[in-house]
């Protein structure tokens, strides 16, 4: 178990550069999630930490180890791939002891061998399953087999690419808290990547947005939740995306089109507000001072399983939000209610500015 220390960190490939210095400190036993899109860099920052990009400039250190010059299966990291290997003429079982038997990873016993084992295929949810060969597995088994060879082992720092992307809705559910446990119970320092917000936000110590090669905000869940740095954070996070409205600022009242003003923390031009659709409440009791109140009209209601995600048209400005109220229907009136400070303002190139505020002398927020 160690610490985990990235300094400038910069990888190229030929003349693609993928990272531009990247900057990480984990103390030991974090579980620190990098969260991004496609092609944002996550694959390529595992990578270079476990030496496995040749053209890396920067400082890593592990355990408070320089890792200069040294080798990757000699730096101490356990890293699992999005693509799985497996032995395919080997048991769930020898597959996971192969990783104990190599001597790189200390001596085990056959009894130690098997309890650890059992302890990993347990919290995995495949120990009835190591007698099998892996081409007797569905993909998601596969996906946990391979997970179960990289945990197995002890590490200073486990790289994890997302090891979850192979399982359906509701084992990826089951597996992110268990292995939130498995984490727990090991303590060992862990860096995760992950495109989904979700996983992100359950899994996470602290979380990393990456874009195009640069972290944009480090935090923990609920900063970057609730002060994303900016536009691009804050619509990384949340489904359906955060609304971003056009507003126009003057004497520090942001007017959203003809739909609603609120008080914002600058004093004129041009500004972003954004709302999460879920901060949204729909209410029978309106107008309010303590809360933003939107009325409109439901111009589309889709139902999702439990939830409808609904469109609606305030004053001319469309408004997404999310309820669990089926009785909602297409061509009906609503109230959508939200907390003052759940209201967030951007600059036009959207940097975040602030928390809205209730403006000065309206006495009720909303147009009808
Ligand atoms: P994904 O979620 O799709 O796996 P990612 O965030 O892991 O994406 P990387 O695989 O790290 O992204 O890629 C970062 C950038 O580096 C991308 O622009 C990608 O096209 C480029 N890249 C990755 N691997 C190589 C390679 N072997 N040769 C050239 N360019 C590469």
């Amino acid at each position: 178990m160690g610490s985990l220390s990235v300094k400038g960190l910069v990888a190229r490939y030929g003349k693609t550069v993928a990272l531009h210095g990247i900057d990480l400190e984990l103390p030991d036993g974090e579980f620190f999630v990098i969260l991004g899109p496609s092609g944002a860099g996550k694959t390529t920052t595992l990578k270079s930490i476990a030496g496995l990009v040749d053209q890396v400039e920067g400082e890593v250190r592990i355990a408070g180890r320089d890792m200069t010059g040294v080798e990757p299966y000699d730096r101490g990291v356990a890293m699992a791939f999005e693509s799985y290997a497996l032995y395919p003429q080997k048991t769930v079982e020898e597959n996971l002891a192969s990783p104990l038997r190599s001597g790189r990873n200390g001596t085990w016993t056959p009894q130690q061998q098997a309890e650890r084992i059992k302890q990993v295929t347990t919290t995995l949810g495949i120990d009835h399953l190591l007698k099998r060969f892996p081409r007797e597995l569905s993909n998601g088994q596969r996906q946990r087999t391979a997970l179960g060879r990289v945990l197995v082992r002890p590490a200073e720092v486990y790289l994890l690419d997302e090891p979850l992307s192979h399982l359906d809705a509701k084992l990826r559910a089951a597996m992110r808290a268990e292995l939130k446990q498995l984490g727990e119970l090991s303590g060992t320092t862990t860096l995760y990547v992950t495109h989904d917000y979700q996983e992100a936000l359950a899994l996470g110590d602290r979380i990393g947005v990456l874009r195009e090669g640069r972290l944009v905000q480090v935090g923990t869940p609920a900063q970057v939740w609730n002060e994303p740095v900016d536009t691009f954070v804050a619509r990384a996070l949340g489904q359906p995306e955060m609304n971003l409205l056009d507003a126009e600022v003057s004497g520090g009242e942001a007017r959203v089109g003809k739909a609603f003003t609120v008080g914002a923390p600058v004093a004129d031009g041009r500004v972003q507000v954004g709302i999460r659709p879920r901060d949204l409440e729909i209410v029978d009791q309106a107008p309010s001072t303590e809360r933003l109140v939107l009325h409109g009209k439901v111009v589309l209601a889709e139902r999702l399983g439990r939830s409808v995600e609904l469109s609606v048209d305030v004053a001319g400005v469309q408004i997404i939000t999310v309820t669990s109220d089926h009785r909602v229907q297409e061509g009906g009136d609503v109230a959508l209610a939200v907390d003052w400070d759940r209201v967030h303002v951007f600059s036009a190139d959207g940097a975040r500015l602030g928390a809205a505020r209730r403006p000065e002398g309206v006495l009720t927020g909303g147009a009808r």
